[in-house]
């Protein structure tokens, strides 16, 4: 037995407009055309400048400061140098020595268990191009060529393939939650190397990892790791070592085969960057970009404040856009019991029905308009049963809450006046009904019961009716 380490280093591109150092548009959702999206600076000719593009700034120090981290005020650009057709300039503009930020956390649930897992720092810096294999040809798309990452590194704090799951579907919430990148994966707007080594349960050192690349997505991970695992185990238990490398991650055979042996910074040539000059942030443009609640405090706000259950409590705050309108209506109406049970059980099982696009920036009616109905329905003048039958009509009309309620005549009242006048004109338009009833037919009493509570829509007790009709016939 042997107690897995692991720590991630994950690239996610950056959903700024532009790319990193020019105007060309940064298309993070798959581009057209190959190389419509470039310029003579980012396909590097001679005499062109790099700029930063300062929207890259803005959303890495949100996506830092989303994670906890401290945010230098200072921070410097290396080059790295190496070839590769990928590559026009033949070295990337990246952060080795002062990153943009460092040392933060990420806190998430693994099995029903909340960890934190330590971020070590995150930098940011240039992508590469896409290498097309047609045939004996290889063709270069430089669309993504200088288009922004950012590059975040933990600390060896991964024990299982669960913990590692956990903390990237966990960093994708932070991402999307604070614009920074939607971060998927199958878009390869997330894409993760995972560092493994093993150790016997009680040693404290850490024995040689091993990188994997190459995986892209959470199955794929899963698997690498699985293997990983097993492939070193077997080394160490025929008293092998394990040689530190990077390994490239085969998800069709299931295998890994060396990519290369210990590489360091002195192969890359790394030195400061010369056509840039160091980031200086100031303390207010820091300030300015804080997140207050994330997507793990609202849950647990949810759980602790809010008493919600468990599998609520991870459906309200998974996507921000539900989550929002949870936060919005839980203001609107003060009761997060019953704004939960609207949201989940009315509005999300009607997305989930509809056939066309539905969301919550499609609905047809305000926010206000739902919370009008759970107020009406804990004010006692909607009875449940009846604001189902608003929501719908909300659903499908321009209509807000009191027009619909008045228009259908929905309104639960302790006002006797409109059930005495539902009671009166049942009995006038039943005359011969009426005429038995009084003769010899005593069961025709729970005909008028029916027949009111059919035109009352069914919103009152029948029990109202059956004291009224007693009075009445
Ligand atoms: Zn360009
Ligand atoms: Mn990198």
């Amino acid at each position: 037995m042997y107690e897995l380490v692991m720590w991630l280093e994950t690239h996610v591109r950056v959903k700024s407009k532009t790319k990193m150092f020019c105007s060309c548009k940064n298309a993070v959702e798959l581009a057209g055309e190959p190389n419509e999206n470039t310029c003579p600076v980012c396909m590097w000719f001679p005499g062109m400048l790099p700029v930063l593009n300062e929207e890259i700034v803005n959303l890495a120090v949100r996506a830092g400061l989303a994670m906890k981290c401290t945010v230098n005020k200072i921070s410097n650009f290396d080059r790295k140098s190496y070839f590769y057709p990928d590559l026009p300039a033949g070295y990337q503009i990246t952060q080795l020595y002062h990153p943009i930020v460092e040392h933060g956390e990420v806190k998430t649930f693994v099995n029903g268990e909340l960890k934190t897992f330590h971020i070590h720092r995150m930098h940011i810096e240039n992508d590469a191009g896409k290498l097309v294999h047609a045939g004996s040809k290889t063709l270069c798309d430089y669309n993504r060529a200088w288009s922004p990452l950012m590059e975040i590194v933990t600390e060896p704090d991964f024990r299982s393939k669960e913990d590692v799951i956990a903390y990237l579907e966990e960093l994708q919430k932070i991402m999307r939650f604070c614009w920074a990148s939607d971060a998927d994966m199958e878009k390869w707007q997330l894409r993760c190397d995972v560092n493994i080594s093993l150790r016997k349960p009680g040693e404290t050192e850490f024995r040689n990892r091993v990188e994997i690349k190459n995986l892209n997505s959470f199955a794929s991970i899963s698997r690498a790791i699985d293997t990983e695992y097993k492939r070193q185990a077997k080394i160490y238990d025929a008293g092998g070592k394990i040689d530190q490398e990077t390994r490239w991650w085969n998800d069709e055979k299931w295998v890994s085969s060396p990519l290369r042996s210990k590489e360091d910074a002195m192969d890359y040539r790394y030195f400061p960057e010369p056509d840039l000059p160091p980031l200086v942030l100031t303390d207010e443009y820091i300030e300015a970009r804080k997140i207050d609640e994330l997507p793990i405090d609202r849950r647990l706000k949810y759980l602790n404040e809010y008493k919600l259950q468990e599998d609520d409590a991870r459906i309200l705050s998974n996507e921000k856009n539900i989550s929002d309108y949870f936060e919005q209506i839980v203001k609107l109406t003060s009761d997060p019991k019953k704004s939960c049970s609207y949201i989940t059980t009315v509005l999300l099982a009607h997305f989930k029905e509809s056939d066309d696009n539905v969301s919550f920036d499609s609905l047809k009616f305000d926010i206000e308009q739902l919370a009008s109905v759970i107020n009406l329905v804990n004010k006692n003048e909607l009875s449940s049963t009846n604001a189902k039958v608003v929501i719908e009509e909300l659903f499908m009309n321009w209509w807000k809450t009191n027009e619909i309620i008045e228009r259908l005549w929905l309104k639960q009242t302790n006002d006797m006046w409109a059930l005495e006048e539902i009671v009166k004109k049942v009995i006038e338009n039943n005359s011969t009904q009426v005429e038995q009833y009084k003769a010899w037919n005593e069961k025709l009493f729970w005909f008028f019961v029916w027949q009111a509570m059919k035109e009352s829509k069914w919103a009152w007790n029948p029990k109202i009716f059956n004291d009224l009709f007693k009075k009445y016939l």
